[in-house]
């Protein structure tokens, strides 16, 4: 038992060490990226299900840094939730996205913009706050921002959830819970928060003409949020027929590789100047 106790313990330390060092190289490579403009955000296309054309975006974290090359948000997001930088974090996110949207931007259409927005964050007492500041500064309308939340990012504090997301409602700006069926959901309690959209998560969507279960999961969750009179939001599409089977289903929107990967703000000018009827 001593032998392979010493054995398990040199397999392990080395793993435990550098896991710690990279959590706090993220930390540190971090702090500096948020002071020296080294993010961006990708945007992918939100495309209605009826008429195929693109009305909004998700806002999603990229980071491509010297010395750890580039990092993905479920990386960065848990390391900025331990430091605490999610909160200044998110709200370069929020203002990034504005900013780029605005009333000046170059798109034909007025796009709405999403963006994910996490458990702590909504803690954050000034979070109205500092979102109403933001609003202001870009001239961003509140009725095209809409903050994509998890269930448990809802269930965490759902009292001050329920205050915060009211306040904001009144605004103009719109809730999606994202990843729905993923987490706990305890309908009661999301029943009473001023929420409009259910996301499918694309882990459901994966299986949907294959898996007859995954597919039962989905018509359920598709019947629930029309009796709730939900939008429902089908991610991670990636062949026609995904697409068929949500479309025929009455989803509203789906976001997915088979429209486009996330782009960056000029990419995403040239693919929709390139698409044909807009
Ligand atoms: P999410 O909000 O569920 O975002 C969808 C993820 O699926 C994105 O990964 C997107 O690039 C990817 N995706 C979209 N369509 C497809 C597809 O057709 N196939 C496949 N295989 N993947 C697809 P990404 O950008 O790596 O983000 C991962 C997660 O990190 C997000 O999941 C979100 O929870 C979180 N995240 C990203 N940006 C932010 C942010 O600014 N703030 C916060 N709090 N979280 C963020
Ligand atoms: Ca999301
Ligand atoms: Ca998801
Ligand atoms: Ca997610």
């Amino acid at each position: 038992a001593s032998a392979s106790g010493g054995n398990r313990f040199q397999l392990y330390e080395p793993a435990m060490s550098s896991q710690a060092e990279r959590h706090s190289a993220i930390e540190r490579r971090l702090r500096l990226a948020l002071t020296t403009d080294g993010l961006s955000l990708a945007y992918q296309p939100k495309v209605n299900l009826r008429s195929g054309l693109i009305e909004g975006v998700e806002a999603l974290l990229r980071w491509e840094d010297d010395e750890l090359g580039r990092v993905t948000p479920d990386e960065i997001i848990p390391v900025a939730e331990a430091t605490g930088l999610i909160v200044p974090l998110g709200q370069w996110v929020l203002r990034t996205a504005c900013q780029c949207f605005g009333t000046d931007a170059p798109f034909e259409r007025p796009l709405s913009v999403a963006v994910n927005v996490s458990a702590l964050q909504l803690d954050d007492r000034q979070f109205t706050r500092k979102l109403t500041r933001i609003l202001e500064e870009t001239g961003f309308p509140a009725e095209r921002l809409e903050l994509e939340l998890t269930e448990s990012a809802l269930v965490h504090n759902p009292e001050h959830a329920r205050v915060t997301l009211t306040e904001l409602r009144a605004l103009g700006l719109t809730f999606a819970i994202d990843d729905f069926g993923t987490g706990y959901s305890n309908l009661a309690q999301l029943r009473r928060l001023p929420i409009q959209t259910l996301k499918i998560d694309r882990t459901f969507m994966m299986g949907v003409t294959t898996s007859a279960q995954e597919a039962a999961i989905v018509k359920a969750v598709m019947a629930l949020a029309h009796a709730l009179e939900l939008h429902v939001v089908a991610e991670g599409i990636e062949t026609p027929a995904q697409l068929d089977f949500i479309r025929e289903l009455g989803g509203h929107h789906y976001q997915g590789y088979l429209c486009s990967k996330p782009l960056d703000r000029s990419g995403l000018l040239a693919f929709m100047k390139a698409l044909p009827g807009t």
